[in-house]
């Protein structure tokens, strides 16, 4: 017989069936015994009676694998239950099967209030409960989404390496040390930031991906070691093209998935980086009328952000976004000669006070980025050492470009009304970076430090 699943079992009154899932409760009479039986799609209430079926429940743990086979029957009106989707209708049990038995789980499903390191510890179980279920289903379709987005508009996704070599998104590099060339390391990509302005190099003109990156950061409540990306890059595109194609995509995503949601501004608010600070004193500001609501989205767009600024701990200019950021027109002569007042070409996109998306017109004159590099306190030879593959690049034929990336843990973690990023994320680390349920990071063998030259100090 065919499995069938709680989604369809309404439609199938009066016929043999086959499931099969999990015992989530079992509640025992003398003479009845109803086990809700859950399966990838919902919950099916089984009706178990005859001495021997209610033995078999009887001994039934929480959350061991069942099969049963019965037939299906419409509830009694009084008895629906509008709160599972095969609610109308139950399963009459003729012959129930114990596939893999259970042991008392160390954690309650679908209660809130059990600490985020047993949950975390026990992932694979806290991924049974409803909402995380949920959410790793719609995390699923919002992405099909954005490859359809951007596919219908004939971008492609193209991947692009995780062992690769620094790209400074102003955070600390993992490390990947080499076996075959030995004191040598690859780094982790804090983003594929080079790879697709390289791509645009190489003629693919509409380039995204959604991509993991790797930033060494202290824990944040919205940050972890690796977090997830739509990265995006175009060529021949300009800042008004860019916002556009960002509002169309927020516009719809939130149409089609969140029709209860409503936005604070139909039309996306634009504010300078000036603006913003001037007016709210940040520049991510929560714009919701009603900061209470969750279903009140405010969309802001910040544009002109200053091209550097100064790092007192290492008295320093830096880049406000990365170095690859254009200056507007008017500074690309003389940025040098006032690095406080040049503004960039940088646009980000902020909902409900957190930054959802980040990007910036890139700099296409190899001269132009060689001097940003410069003003930064590069050497001559740091240069070429680091960026020197870009740089070259540059002389073959370079279409102007831009893009962003969106930190798509944040996205979800605001959509869905989540309080942290790691709600959103299947296998997620502990605050402070560890993966409590597979115990990293962790000790290694030091034959495996020695092939790959290293020493313990
Ligand atoms: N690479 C940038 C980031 O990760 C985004 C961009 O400029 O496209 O923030």
């Amino acid at each position: 017989m065919k499995r069938i699943f709680s989604s369809t079992v309404k439609d199938l009154v009066g016929q043999e069936v086959l499931m099969k899932g999990w015992a989530e409760t079992i509640r025992v009479h003398a003479k009845v015994a109803f086990i809700d039986l859950r399966d990838r799609t919902g919950i099916t209430q089984i009706v178990c009676v005859g001495e021997e079926n209610i033995k078999i429940a009887q001994d039934l743990t929480a959350e061991s694998v069942i099969s049963v086979t019965g037939t299906v029957s419409e509830r009694p009106q009084s008895l629906v239950n509008i709160n599972i989707i095969s609610g109308t209708v139950e399963l009459q049990a003729q012959k129930i099967e114990l596939i893999t038995k259970a042991k008392t789980l160390p954690l309650p499903l679908n209660d809130r209030e059990v600490s985020e390191e047993t949950r975390l510890k026990y992932r694979y179980l806290d991924l049974r409960s409803k909402k995380m279920a949920e959410n790793l289903r719609k995390r699923h379709k919002i992405n099909q989404y954005l490859r359809n987005y951007f596919t219908d508009r004939e971008f492609i996704e193209v991947e692009t390496p995780y062992i690769s070599k620094s790209t400074p998104e102003g955070a600390r590099d993992y490390l990947v040390p080499s076996r075959i060339a030995p004191g040598k390391f690859y780094a982790l990509p804090q983003s594929p930031q080079q790879y697709k302005q390289l791509l645009m190099v190489a003629g693919i003109e509409k380039y995204f991906q959604i991509v993991r990156c790797f930033r060494d950061e202290d824990a944040r409540a919205d940050r972890q070691p690796e977090f997830t990306q739509l990265d995006v890059e175009l060529s021949f595109t300009n800042q008004t093209e860019v916002l556009e194609l960002l509002e169309e995509l927020f516009t719809g995503l939130v149409k089609e998935f969140f029709p209860e949601k409503t936005l604070t501004f139909p039309k996306f608010q634009v504010l300078t980086y000036a603006e913003a600070m001037e007016q709210y004193g940040n520049d991510r500001p929560d714009l919701r009328k009603d900061k209470n609501n969750p279903d009140e989205l405010a969309f802001l767009f910040v544009v002109d952000f200053p091209m550097f600024e100064y790092k007192e701990g290492d008295k320093r200019w830096g880049a406000v976004h990365h170095p690859f950021t254009a200056p507007k027109k008017e500074f690309v002569d003389n940025f040098e000669k006032m690095p406080e007042k040049a503004l960039a070409d940088q646009y980000d996109l902020v909902l409900n006070g957190s930054e959802i998306v980040g990007g910036s017109i890139r700099i296409h004159d190899s001269e132009v980025l060689e001097r940003v590099f410069k003003f930064l306190g590069h050497s001559k030879e740091e240069i070429q050492l680091k960026f020197g593959h870009l740089l070259e690049a540059f002389q073959y034929g370079v279409p102007p470009h831009g893009g962003f990336a969106c930190g798509l843990d944040r996205l979800f973690t605001v959509l869905f009304g989540e309080n942290t990023i790691r709600d959103v994320i299947a296998f997620a680390k502990s605050g402070d970076g560890r993966d409590l349920m597979m115990n990293a990071p962790s000790e290694v063998d030091d034959s495996q430090l020695k092939e790959l030259g290293l020493k313990r100090l």
